[in-house]
């Protein structure tokens, strides 16, 4: 743990010149009215050392990510790559979903126009699988062609209404959340209002704007399981499909804790400027 500083051990303070690069030091003093921050109970040393638990959380998280992620990649198909065909076919038609699934190969990729190709690249390696709702398409590595049935359960929430759209959308601000938290904290501030509510909920603000997500990618692999079982019943073994899909969940799930960890540092970061 990081120790606090004695304040008699540095009695020039005052002197901006004075070690003043030290992160625990600066934080202990105002250089604007030279006159020393008397720390509360939320002393700095404490913030300090939450930042850099937080920081190293943030990366405890990115790996647990990619290694969820690798392990979805590397996991069986759970049935035949017809079977899979015939319950997507199966989703398209009972939604009436004006949506076209491809399965990319490195062949096939070839006759998509040239604007999806990069985003397609992956999907032909093996690595990703999507949905686009602006191009209603829904793809799936021809080596991974599972993973189609969860696409296809976006294109189902898709479908259903505003409120599932809504989540399904909401991911794209999810980016902008630990900024958005920080210019909402320092607003209510800067209008005199001195509630912490925000500052204190940041974690969990962060947390909650990522939970549509967490929800709707919820919701999309539910949609695939079931047709899944309706369409091919016993004959597939749909304990391994169920895994891979709560695999590929759980790395949104850590989306969520990581946004709500970013969304906590950075307000933190702004409240001491000098870590
Ligand atoms: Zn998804």
């Amino acid at each position: 743990m990081i120790s606090v500083v004695d304040l008699n051990t540095y009695p020039n303070y005052n002197q901006r010149t004075q070690n003043y690069s030290n992160p625990l030091r600066r934080a202990y003093f105002s250089y604007d009215n030279q006159q020393p921050v008397i720390p509360d109970n939320n002393d700095s040393s404490k913030t300090i050392a939450t930042f850099g638990l937080l920081q190293i959380a943030s990366i405890a998280l990115q790996k647990a990510s990619k290694w969820f992620g690798d392990k979805l990649m590397r996991g069986k198909e759970f049935t035949s790559f017809e079977n899979v065909a015939k319950v997507a076919q199966t989703m398209i038609d009972k939604n009436k979903l004006n949506v076209s699934a491809y399965f990319i190969n490195k062949d096939n990729i070839k006759k998509f126009p040239e604007y999806l190709r990069n985003a397609l690249t992956p999907v032909a390696n093996g690595e990703n699988a999507f949905y686009m709702d602006s191009a209603k398409l829904a793809v799936a590595p021809e080596k991974k062609p599972s993973l189609i049935l969860h696409e296809l359960g976006h294109a189902i929430n898709a479908s259903k209404g505003k409120f599932l759209r809504f989540l399904q959308k909401s991911r794209i601000y999810s980016a902008y959340v630990p900024t958005a938290v920080l210019l909402a904290n320092n607003m209510l501030q800067d209008k005199g209002c001195h509630s912490d509510f925000i500052e204190k909920h940041a974690g969990l603000i962060g947390f909650l704007a990522f939970l549509p997500t967490v929800i709707e990618e919820g919701l999309a692999s539910y949609r695939g399981v079931n047709a899944a079982k309706k369409v091919l019943g016993k004959t597939a073994n749909l304990k391994i499909l169920k895994k891979n899909y709560f695999t590929a969940w759980l790395t949104y799930l850590i989306g969520a804790i990581g946004l709500g960890v970013a969304s906590k540092a950075a307000v933190i970061a702004n409240k001491n400027p000098n870590i």
